[in-house]
């Protein structure tokens, strides 16, 4: 970080070179936290700024920077200040539920999101011990818990280093599709982003380098693949079953928070004589290391998150490509993706005080009303409208921007624009794909792929085109969650039977399962937000503080065994499908019926959470004690 001192060797043009590539609400809100001046705070956020106001704001930074840049981190204001201030990043009041939910989103806190003791730490008897399965970022979250409250950790992991799906996915051109000052950790507060949006290697690096600064790497055991976990009743400790390098091992623990991740299992087409193939066959969370595509005949089957993210690299390299279309997706641009954090930007965050915290809260801002473009609006419909006057807004924009990226080539556009509505699904964000097909070597195939063989593969339009490689980026069975590891609750319950006779993968708050005793799933059954804006990350710390403020109470009250009441977990899945059912991918504008986060079986909304951001929060932060039972 630029002292005070090295901050004056620079100019004021980089200072305005800074300050005009900055974020200038975030600009705004830092300035008038370090100045009060008046003037500042009453600008509007930037959308509705006037030229001269926007003006006002660049001159006013780039003079205070020229005296006062520095590396202070801002303490965090008196609860009313911060309401004011956050009030005044997006210029509208806030209820007192989604202030509670939002307040650690800057970051001003040391350890945003998490819980510590109040007063005396009880003592903590000698064998209580927490496993973590998973040292992927949901798994350091955890450790990050428990590590502050002092309890005793080990986490485990079945690859060899930290990272989860940042060291298991190293396709090219991996990287994250959501900001990465949104995908990142609020108590880590000196780490510098290389990009706007990180590639996979950085997101590993960053991962690792807080495993090991916070001493988490200490406490994990690679190489360690969970088989088995079963709760011992007789003793209220779970007993897991074990892969290690050096054979089978059983290990126990008081408590069991699985960090597996939610896109763990592969999914691989379904396509008669995929096993005849004779060339390669490669799903992207398995991408063999140096594999050279240059020259090759490649069929790409998918257009989902990573499908898009590949192609274009792909299509650099390759002789030929074929990209596989089942169903055409709403694929959106996004600002400054795969573009570098310029020098100047870099500097402003090191030295404009607050501006990272006001950054990073904006990050989330902009879809803290994500699900108002989620609801189908029958007056508007009546009127003529195909969902609602946003989203139809938002499929008017996609269209144009599909056709501004395709040439003008109506054969392919048809074949691009989806017959469902925008933002029923992820986003998926657009690396370069419609660019990509417009290439030579790029053919897109919507007929069905009927069957392979040896040497490739036919359509149902009677073609036949023969590859050297096919990568399937089909996605990963969301519905096989916690899959292969076998959890035996009470009785000797099985999770995935208990799963598979119903319908799917179901929990409380998507932590608890009755009769699963000492167990909190992070990132498990419909906890995906749909909306809200708030970061895996932060999501993640939410949950490990759940799991916090239950273990705390067990140890303040002696207690060994907490268990989620049957009633509690049904009155909650109740409210769960009934608020799914308002959502539009419950709906057939929202295409339903192809949507890989319904569970189509049961027809419900299997990966996502429902809930509102807020209440979710408040849910998964004040804890329901009646709905447990803690003995
Ligand atoms: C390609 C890809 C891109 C993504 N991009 C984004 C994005 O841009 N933004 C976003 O918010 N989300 C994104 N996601 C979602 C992503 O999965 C999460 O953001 C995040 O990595 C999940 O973290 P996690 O810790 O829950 O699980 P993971 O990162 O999947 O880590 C789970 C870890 O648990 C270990 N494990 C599992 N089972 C066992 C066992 N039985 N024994 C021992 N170890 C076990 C695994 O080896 C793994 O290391 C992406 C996912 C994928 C696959």
């Amino acid at each position: 970080m630029a002292t005070a001192a090295q901050a004056q060797a620079i100019d004021t043009d980089f200072i305005r070179r800074a300050v005009s590539c900055a974020d200038l609400n975030a600009v705004r809100v830092a300035l008038y936290q370090n100045t009060g001046d008046e003037e500042i705070g009453a600008l509007p956020p930037t959308a509705q700024m006037s030229d001269v106001q926007r003006s006002q704001l660049i001159d006013a930074a780039v003079t205070w920077l020229a005296d006062n840049a520095s590396g202070a981190r801002l303490h965090e204001p008196p609860e009313a200040e911060l309401r004011r201030l956050m009030t005044l990043v997006t210029g509208k009041a806030m209820s007192d539920e989604e202030f509670a939910a939002r307040r650690d989103l800057p970051a001003f806190r040391d350890f945003p999101f998490m819980v510590a003791w109040e007063g005396e730490r009880p003592s903590i008897p000698d064998a209580f011990r927490v496993t973590i399965i998973g040292s992927g970022p949901a798994g350091i979250a955890a450790a990050m818990q428990c590590r502050l409250l002092g309890l005793p950790y080990t986490v485990l992991d079945r690859q060899d280093q930290a990272g989860g799906t940042w060291t298991i996915n190293r396709y090219p051109d991996v990287r994250v599709d959501t900001p990465s000052v949104n995908y990142e950790f609020g108590f880590e507060k000196d780490h510098r982003w290389a990009e706007h949006y990180n590639r996979g290697e950085s997101v590993r690096g960053y991962l690792q380098h807080i495993s090991r600064k916070y001493g988490i790497a200490e406490h994990t055991l690679f190489n360690h693949d969970v088989t088995r976990a079963e709760f011992d009743e007789a003793r209220d400790v779970w007993v897991l079953t074990v892969n290690t390098p050096e054979g089978e091992k059983t290990m126990e623990s008081t408590v069991v928070i699985t960090a597996a991740g939610t896109f763990a299992n592969a999914q691989l087409p379904d396509i008669e004589g995929a096993d005849t193939f004779k060339g390669l066959f490669v799903h992207p969370s398995k991408w063999p290391a140096n594999l050279d595509l240059t020259g090759k005949r490649i069929a790409l089957i998918g257009n989902g998150s990573t499908g898009v993210q590949l192609l274009g690299a792909v299509a650099q390299k390759a002789a030929h490509v074929t990209v596989i279309q089942r169903t055409a997706q709403w694929i959106s641009p996004r600002e400054n993706y795969g573009a570098p954090i310029p020098a100047e930007l870099a500097w402003l965050i090191d030295n404009l005080p607050g501006y990272w915290n006001w950054s990073r809260y904006l990050a989330s801002a902009g879809l803290f009303d994500f699900h108002l473009m989620q609801r189908v609006d029958r007056a508007w419909q009546e009127k003529g409208g195909k969902v609602s006057e946003a989203n139809d807004q938002v499929r008017d924009f996609l269209i144009g921007y599909i056709r501004s990226e395709t040439n003008g080539d109506e054969e392919l556009i048809n074949k691009l624009i989806p017959d469902y509505a925008p933002l029923s699904r992820r986003p998926v964000v657009d690396n370069g794909w419609y660019r990509a097909l417009t290439r030579d070597n790029v053919d897109l195939v919507t007929a069905g792929v009927e069957r392979f063989d040896e040497t490739g593969f036919a359509t149902s339009d009677g073609k036949y085109v023969e590859v050297d490689i096919v990568i399937a980026a089909t996605g990963f069975d969301v519905l096989k969650y916690l899959w292969p590891t076998r959890y035996k609750g009470l009785g000797g319950q099985d999770l995935h039977e208990t799963w598979d006779s119903g319908d799917g993968p179901r929990a409380y708050l998507s932590m608890m399962m009755p009769r699963f005793p000492n167990m909190f799933m992070l990132y498990g059954p419909n906890s995906q937000p749909m909306t809200g804006g708030t970061g895996l990350p932060q999501w993640w710390t939410v949950w490990a503080s759940y799991a916090g403020q239950v273990m705390m109470q067990m140890l303040r009250d002696g207690k060994t065994r907490v268990d989620v009441k049957p009633e509690a977990f049904q009155r909650y899945n109740e409210a769960l499908d009934a608020e799914g059912a308002k959502w539009l991918q419950m709906t057939p504008e929202g295409g339903i019926e192809k949507n890989y986060y319904v569970n189509q079986k049961a027809r419900r909304l299997s990966v996502s959470c429902p809930f509102l951001s807020p209440d979710f929060h408040r849910m998964c932060t004040v804890v329901e004690w009646d709905d447990l039972d803690l003995r």
